[in-house]
């Protein structure tokens, strides 16, 4: 199943691809605070694979806590889009479905998950098992005339 998604300006594009039918497909609402702030509500699928286009130049990374991670924000309407780890041989993430209004799940209830605490290694581990493989497609905007 393949599902579409956008920040909110529209310039951001995303598509998730996951073998798990839509019900089956749990959402997550981390509790930190950047997350909070934000409504963020994640989906990962480690089997799936996600895609993220966006013209170039248009997507800023913000990094904070332990710095291992890349949050992806659009530089013209602010939305978080998803968070990048790089596991040593690929790029892995988690997907913010509320921020890029992913069809068929971006409204649906999510389940708070606290994960404060963890080590920088169990942190990694934890990603490598859960988050998705990630393909970010940047391209020159196009122009008119
Ligand atoms: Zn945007």
């Amino acid at each position: 199943m393949l599902l579409n998604g956008a920040c909110h300006c529209g310039q951001v594009r995303i598509s998730f691809e996951s073998g798990l039918p839509l019900d089956e497909i749990e959402l997550r609402a981390c509790q930190c605070s950047f997350c909070r702030s934000r409504g963020a509500k994640t989906v990962t699928d480690p089997n799936g694979s996600l895609t993220i286009s966006a013209p170039l130049g248009e997507l800023m990374c913000y990094r904070f806590g332990l710095k291992i991670t890349d949050y992806l924000l659009c530089r013209m309407c602010g939305t978080y889009i998803a968070a990048v780890m790089n596991d040593g041989t690929r790029e892995i993430a988690t997907l913010n479905a509320a921020g890029t209004m992913l069809e068929g799940l971006w409204e649906r209830e999510a389940k708070p998950v606290h994960l404060e605490g963890e080590t920088v290694e169990a942190r990694r581990e934890r990603r490598r098992r859960g988050w998705t493989p990630v393909k970010i497609v940047t391209a020159a905007a196009r122009r008119h005339g």
